[in-house]
């Protein structure tokens, strides 16, 4: 049944996507809940866990895995590629064209039909690029 008021779950899940659409910095989960608390001091760092399988599930959320430091969030769930800093671990979007060619030549390759790729770039964010001394 329809009510006015929306519930408790609801408000909660439409919280988590709004703090992850508030950012481009491909937070991790207890980012997320940090921010959250903010404006939902009783929101727990499960429910935000939670939310985010749900929403990763519909399709409105990205998971980037981060092997043993943990999945990052992203909101643009549309293909586009990112860049991982091998020291810090920050990830930013790569704003080039997706390659959509390379699902059809690995579909003549291995004969599967390909739905889709995902690509990541690795390299130093500018923080953590050595400094070069002045020769
Ligand atoms: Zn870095
Ligand atoms: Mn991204």
């Amino acid at each position: 049944m329809r009510t006015h008021t929306q519930s408790r779950k609801s408000k909660q899940r439409e919280l988590v996507l709004k703090v992850l659409n508030a950012t481009r910095s491909h937070p991790d989960a207890e980012w997320i809940y940090e921010q959250a608390r903010k404006e939902m001091p009783s929101i727990s760092l499960g429910t935000v866990y939670r939310n985010l399988r749900l929403l990763k599930e519909r399709g409105e959320v990205l998971e980037i895995p981060s092997g043993t430091s943990g999945s990052r969030f992203d909101a643009t769930v549309e293909n586009h590629y990112h860049l991982r800093c091998l020291s810090c671990g920050v990830v930013v979007d790569v704003d080039i064209p997706v390659r959509d060619d390379i699902d059809h030549d690995v579909e003549r390759i291995t004969g599967l039909p390909v739905s889709h790729h995902r690509l990541e770039f690795m390299g130093l964010c500018p923080g953590c690029r050595p400094q070069r001394t002045a020769s």
